[in-house]
Order: C-alpha cells, then structure tokens, then sequence
C-alpha cells in the first residue's frame, strides 16, 4: 500500500537525567513520597491557549506523583529551578546529529511545550532544537531527517481514572533524543524495515535498551486523508499492521464522506431524551447500574443515520467506535448505538420503546450514553463535534495504538501555541571542543564501521548487545588491537568467567589485559585463564598475575629453544608441533608466531 508517512523516535540517553544529577533508572518499589497537584491550561507565546491543553483542562482531575528518592529530587517535583545541562547527554545528541549528517546549531535555546496530562509536574516538557537537515540511509533509500531535539521524558504513568491520574517520577527528566524524519513515500512493509534498521543504528550510542527506552511516533496520511499521529507502538513488529490498519480506517471513513457526508446537515436537528424512565425495567446491567448511580441514560436520535455507526472503518473498528473513544477520552463514558442492537442486555422491545421516545423511523438511529446529568450539555456537543468532523474529513489527532493493532482518538494535534520559551535555563553556547569532539561521528553508522575497520556482522553485533562498543573503538583506536581480540577479551572473556565462577569482574580488568596484549607481554589465549584468577582476588593487577602465574609470552628466542627440541623429536607436521607446543607452554606462545618460527627451523633443517 503506499503511503506518505513520518517518524518521530524518542530515544532515551544512558547517562544521568538531563537537568539535575540523579540517576536515569526506574525504581520498582513502594512509593516514599507522594505529592498531589492539579493543572490550568496557560497561554502560550501566541496569546493563545493550546488545543491539546485545554482538552485536557476540561477533564479537571487531580494528579497524584509517587518520588522515590533514589531517582528524583526537587527538581522533577518542580520545587527547585532545572540544573545546568548534563554536558554528556548533549555530547551524545551531537554525535547523533552529526551521524545523522545534520547542520548543528552552536547555540542551544531551551522551550517549553505546554503538556498539562499530568505526565510533566512543571505542566510543560523543555525541549530544544540542536540539529536540522539530516539525512539516514537504509539500503539505497535516503530517509530525510526533519529535526533533533534534545528534551527530558516524562513522568512514568501508573494509571488513571476519570478523577485521578497517577504518575511516578523516576522517568521524569531522563534526557530524550527525539528524531523526526521527513515524510517518506513508502509502503508498510518498508516502514517496518527503517523502523528497524534505526533501532540498530542508536544502539551505536550510548542509550539505553529494553522495553520503552525507544519509543516511536508513526503519522500517516493516504491521498485525501488528513495527518494521524500514532503513538505508542509496544512492538514494531507489528507496525505494518497497525499501518495497514489505519490507512484502511481513513480510506473507508473517506468513502463514508463521499457517499454520506451530506448527512451532517441532520445534525442540526437532533432530539435527545433522558431514558431513565422507559428503560427502568431492562435486562442491560450497565444501564441499570446508571440508573441506580443517579446518572442520566441519555438518548440521541438522527434522522436517517441507520447504517452509519455500524458501518466498518477497519478490522475491529466502526464509525461508532470513533465516536465512543472520543467521548470515553473526554468524559469516561463510551456509546452504545442502534446499529449493534439488541446486545449488551438491550433487547429488542428495549430498542422498540427508545425509538419511540425519541420519534425515529426505519431510517433513524440513535446513540445511548451514561453521563452524570450536569454533563448533558457538554456531552451533545462533544458527540455532534465529533461526528460532524468526521463526515467532513479524517480528523487530524493523535491516536493511542492498541493491543489489537488497532488505534483510538487519544487528543487532538498540538501546535505552536504550546511553546513558549523556558527562562530558568540560560541559552547554552555548545563548546568548540564538543562539536569536535562530535565531528568525529560524521557519517556514523553501521555499514560505516564495518567498512572502516573490517568488522564483521557477528563481532559488530557482539560489541554493540555487550554495550562495548565505545570502548572497543577507542582501544583500537589507541592500542591498535584488532576487534577480534578486542571482542575476545571484552566480552567473551569477561563471559565466560562470568559464567564459570558466578562473579562480576570489572572491565578495568580486561581493559589491563589488552595493554599487556598489545604490549606483547601476554597472548590473547592467555586472557581468560588470568581474569579468572583476577576474579577469585588473587592478584590486583594484571601485571601481577602475569609474574605470579609465569604466563608471560615467550620472546622468540625463547619460543625458538622450546620448538627445536620437538622437531628434533622427528615431528615434522606444523600441526603436530603445534600441539606439542601446547602441551609445554600453555597459552604462552602466538599462534602465527610459532609458524613462522616452525617454518625457518624446518626450511634451516632442509639447507643443511
Ligand atoms: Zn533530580
């Protein structure tokens, strides 16, 4: 299917938190701290309120934060102004920018995006612009990249309800790499495979990994739709259809407009009645448990409506389902229609008597919805805005992705009237030395440093799942050691011991190790049986180990004098001298070494 389509990522940085120095972790334990707030929208630079925000003013609950101590403080609770920027979470947005071949602004302006769910305590997240006009390549394709920002995530959501929404602290201000691409013309299938090959190419980076630490934003639009946003994709592998999903929702919904778009003029004249009389003897549990709760059953009717909110949007989606999350999102409360009745306890006669109350024909339809009364109004309004922009276009909003592959209405699209500028931070000016520093990531990527240094698919990967590859590429960068004694003795080594003695050893230790590799003190074969002994405490250092356990590589001469005497012994196969070699010496000798040194006895022995 082709599609226009643009990413957003957000990609959460392995470092401190972005505005104070507490640890970026999540903590998994009762709360020690609970604080209550409730949120207003405010203007933003435009004189304007934000749409976003004044769509969730109009929910009016309170917002309950759990603090642990452990990884927050006054600054995520809003009672302290932001810190200084964490200098290393910039440094890494600068490496990214810069292998993303953006153009780096040296002046970093920090704003702030009015977000009143709850899920900022301040009521706005700070974001900042810090690169523009990149470009990611995936096969053959250039994917345009938009912008880069570099912003704090927000608070972790526990949970909520229609009166309280709960959040905890821990996530909030974990520095944030948010990327948006350009509109790319693709299909699903495609767009699975860049959402893909971009999961690897962060992973070159010091972020963090696992569930939610990558989070990505989908928006969509098919020819004549409108721009969707969708958020929240648990799994990419299931974003094609999810995709495929959506376009068929705006394409079916695009037909529904064109052969029955006209229809909205009904709604100018709708009849609406309070049910709770007529239906006080139904079988439905959840009207009586509205009518028990003092609630108003309300009934709409519309005036030739019949096959409009049961007419199918997609796989588990119908036009009455868009009505209902959006009046779930404002209110809590969802829509029962007649196109799916009897059901849900309402039977036909049930059906026969609201049809009547309400004058409707064969043609009719009408919604039910339990409210609390003083809504009434409030409810009408929303229920015809929102089917009114329905028939007219695809709405443009976020939408919330769903277990099933499907999405609903989460809120509408914010736009600039959300930002205004944050006057606690000062404008910070990048250091020379750190757009240097960064330069070096020009060009950055997967496919880069295999060519640039050889590497193979296997080791790359290796280094990248063991969070080693930083290190791997400054060791050989300064003692020029190959990667595959570099992935020898970083990970599998440090492996291995791992696994054998049950016992963490520090990577300082294999980190000494390769020096005396590359000094020429040791062999790489040597590595693990010296860690091991490292973990167990018996020696500090490397070096002591070394002298100790007599594992020192032999020079030449030396290795000369042990290889002599076997090849006396009448073994003349490179292999079989190996072997005793081994046997003699241990791991104290280079493989290739050894070769040359056989080779010249041997070519010697034949001269003679
Ligand atoms: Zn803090």
């Amino acid at each position: 299917m082709k599609l226009k389509c643009g990413f957003e990522w957000h990609v959460q940085l392995d470092t401190n938190k972005l505005f104070c120095s507490c640890p970026s972790l999540l903590i998994d334990k009762d709360k020690d701290i609970e604080i209550k707030r409730r949120f207003k929208a405010s203007l933003g630079e435009s004189g304007k309120a934000d749409i976003t925000a004044s769509f969730e003013e109009g929910k009016a609950r309170d917002v309950i934060y759990e603090a642990p101590v452990e990884a927050s403080c006054l600054v995520e609770a809003d009672e302290e102004p932001p810190h200084e920027i964490n200098k290393e979470a910039l440094k890494i947005a600068l490496e990214m920018s810069n292998a993303l071949n953006c153009k780096i602004f040296d002046e970093i302006i920090f704003m702030r995006k009015v977000i009143i769910d709850g899920s900022n305590t301040s009521g706005f997240q700070r974001t900042a612009l810090i690169a523009i006009d990149g470009s990611f390549k995936v096969k053959d394709k250039n994917i345009g990249i938009a912008t880069i920002n570099l912003e704090e995530d927000s608070a972790r959501r526990l949970g909520s309800n229609l009166n309280v929404a709960k959040f905890k602290l821990d996530r909030l201000g974990i520095p944030l790499v948010e990327i948006a691409t350009e509109l790319i013309e693709t299909d699903e299938e495609e767009l699975k495979e860049i959402a893909e090959e971009f999961g690897r190419f962060t992973r070159l980076f010091k972020v963090k990994r696992g569930i939610g630490t990558i989070r990505q934003d989908v928006n969509l639009s098919i020819e004549g739709g409108s721009r969707v946003e969708l958020k929240g994709f648990q799994d990419i592998r299931h974003m094609d259809r999810v995709i495929v999903n959506e376009a068929e929702r705006q394409k079916s919904l695009l037909k529904l407009i064109n052969d029955r778009g006209y229809l909205s003029q009904n709604l100018n004249s709708i009849n609406n009645k309070g049910l709770n009389q007529i239906l006080s003897s139904t079988k439905s549990e959840l009207i009586i448990r509205g009518i028990k709760s003092d609630k108003l059953v309300l009934g709409i009717g519309f005036k030739n409506f019949k096959g409009i909110f049961g007419y199918k949007l997609c796989e588990g989606k119908r036009f009455g389902s868009e009505v209902s999350d959006y009046l779930k999102a404002l209110f809590g409360a969802g829509i029962i229609h007649s196109d799916e009745l009897p059901a849900y306890g309402i039977s036909l006669d049930d059906v026969r008597k609201v049809k009547e109350e309400l004058n409707l024909g064969e043609d009719d339809a009408f919604l039910i919805t339990i409210i609390k009364k003083e809504e009434k109004e409030r409810a009408i309004d929303s229920i015809l805005n929102r089917i009114r922009s329905l028939l007219a276009s695809v709405p443009t909003e976020v939408r919330a992705v769903n277990e099933d592959n499907t999405s609903s209405f989460l809120r509408p699209i914010g736009g600039k009237d959300r930002m205004y500028i944050e006057t606690d931070l000062p404008i910070v000016e990048v250091e020379k030395d750190l757009l240097k520093e960064a330069e070096k990531f020009k060009g950055f990527s997967t496919e880069s440093l295999k060519s640039k240094y050889g590497l193979n698919d296997d080791t790359l990967n290796l280094l990248i799942k063991a969070k080693k590859l930083d290190l791997a590429l400054k060791l050989n960068l300064e003692l020029k050691l190959d990667f595959n004694t570099i992935k020898k003795v970083l990970v599998e080594d440090l492996t291995y011991v791992r696994h054998k003695l049950s016992l963490d050893l520090d990577e300082n230790a294999a980190i000494d190790i390769l020096k005396q590799i590359a000094d020429g003190t040791i062999t790489k074969e040597a590595s693990a049986p010296i860690l091991e002994r490292m973990a167990l405490n018996e020696f500090k250092s490397a070096d002591e180990a070394i002298k100790k356990v007599n594992l020192r590589k032999l020079y030449k001469d030396e290795l000369k004098k042990e290889i002599l005497p076997i090849i006396k012994s009448g073994k003349l196969n490179e292999n079989d001298i190996i072997i005793s070699l081994k046997q003699k010496v241990g791991p104290r000798f280079d493989y290739n070494e050894a070769i040359s040194v056989i080779q010249t006895l041997n070519g010697k022995k034949g001269n003679n």
